[in-house]
């Protein structure tokens, strides 16, 4: 196993220790400089010709190609675009169209909220007797009925880390005859996923989490190639059209991926993607998860030797995780201020879990040690009594 850490890579706070890449990954040093060569340079020089000469209107492509790698899409299959919510409608808009027939999408009660709402949004829209059935995370393979359309499920759950199997899903969802779509938002970057092998239909995710992005980095969306040129898109813009500078009356779809463009990208964030990109350079996703497993292993250990508060909330078994460990406190929210307060950053989803995210390109298992020391002193001092810690930010 190669050592996949390059902490060099990244600017990090001296003395801070970020267990939240997978909420917003940190920020990769050679960002400023490109984005203030990018912003300089090719807007402020080049201008409206930035789009053909910088390479602006190829980027989302180019760009998806780059993630493809990383989740094991094949080349031209993947783009960038919009948010992460935005791209989930589309793949559901376009999976139900695929089974006319059928009127149920079935997800999971451990999904993203945002997952949901879109399918509901999407649903309400619709009005065509659609229904959204939910069922628990465990129960999902026994509930791919010959009634569901289409199957939405995110790989790694938010709040648990607890991890789908993909490959067996995926499979009973089709031979149910249903379609497949993963949110790989907490995967892409976090643990290997061989999309293409899996034959899901869809994939969608982000790339703030652990691709590094930047906040308010645009998501990706990939269709399997054999079905880039049937699925309908529902949000028609202009730059998924066949040809948006005929400027026809009437949308025709473009060919392949490129149908799921809408509208202008993002280009300050997209180039900031772009180079956040080039830190996996080399990193074999393999060896990228054993350090992940060897760093929550430790965490885990350490913690339930020292903080006995803390109740573990992820699955035990390290295959069943993702790239994160979850634990329960009552006071879990007082508690994380007070860990961000001595330099430990992790977060907190309601009702009461601490989440801690492991990213080896960044933590080793010193930082991990070091995290643990000040968990147990925010647990030993009861800091978390503290009124200062209680009162809730808009972000949690
Ligand atoms: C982070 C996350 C989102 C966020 O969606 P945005 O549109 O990017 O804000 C949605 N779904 C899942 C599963 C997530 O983990």
């Amino acid at each position: 196993m190669t050592d996949v850490t390059r902490k060099d890579l990244f600017d990090l706070p001296e003395g801070l220790i970020y267990l939240d890449g997978n909420s917003l990954g940190p920020l990769p040093k050679s960002v400023p400089a490109r984005i203030a060569g990018m912003v300089e340079t090719e807007w402020g020089g080049l201008l409206i010709k930035g789009w053909n000469a910088a390479g602006w209107m190829d980027q989302p492509r180019r760009v998806g190609d780059m993630v493809g790698l990383l989740i094991g899409a094949p080349y031209g299959s993947v783009v960038m675009g919009d948010t992460l919510s935005i791209k989930v409608y589309q793949a559901v808009a376009a999976a139900l169209k695929m089974r006319p027939e059928r009127k149920v999408i079935l997800s999971d009660t451990g999904n993203f909220p945002s997952d949901l709402y879109m399918v509901e949004g999407l649903l309400r829209t619709l009005d065509a007797g659609y229904e959204l059935r939910k069922v628990d995370p465990e129960e999902v393979s026994g509930a791919i009925t010959e009634d569901v359309a289409a199957v939405l499920l995110t790989e790694v759950d938010y709040r648990t880390g607890r991890l789908h199997d993909m490959n067996a899903i995926t499979k009973t969802a089709h031979d149910a005859g249903a379609v497949m779509i993963w949110d790989l938002a907490h995967s892409a970057g976090a643990l290997p996923v061989d999309i293409a092998a899996s034959k899901a239909e869809f994939a969608v995710g982000c790339t703030y989490k652990y691709i590094n992005g930047g906040p308010g980095a645009p998501a990706f969306i990939y269709v399997r190639p054999d079905l880039a040129d049937i699925a309908e898109p529902a949000l028609s813009g202009w730059l998924g059209h066949a040809a948006p500078f005929d400027f026809a009356q009437n949308y025709a779809p473009g060919p392949g991926i490129e149908r799921m463009r809408v509208g202008t990208p993002p280009v300050i964030q997209m180039t900031a993607l772009e180079e956040a990109m080039k830190v996996w350079e080399g990193v074999d996703l393999h060896d990228l998860r054993k350090a992940s497993l060897a760093l929550q292993e430790q965490f885990i250990e350490e913690v339930e030797a020292r903080v006995p508060e803390l109740e573990l909330a992820s699955p035990r078994d390290p295959e069943a995780r993702g790239s994160q460990v979850s634990f329960r406190f009552a006071e879990g929210y007082a508690a994380m201020q007070a860990l961000i307060h001595l330099d430990v950053i992790g977060d907190f989803r309601a009702p009461d879990i601490m989440r801690f995210g492991f990213t080896p390109l960044y933590l080793d298992a010193g930082d991990v040690t070091e995290a643990v020391d000040r968990i147990a002193k925010v647990m030993q001092e009861r800091l978390w009594d503290d009124p200062r810690f209680r009162s809730r930010g808009k972000v949690t």
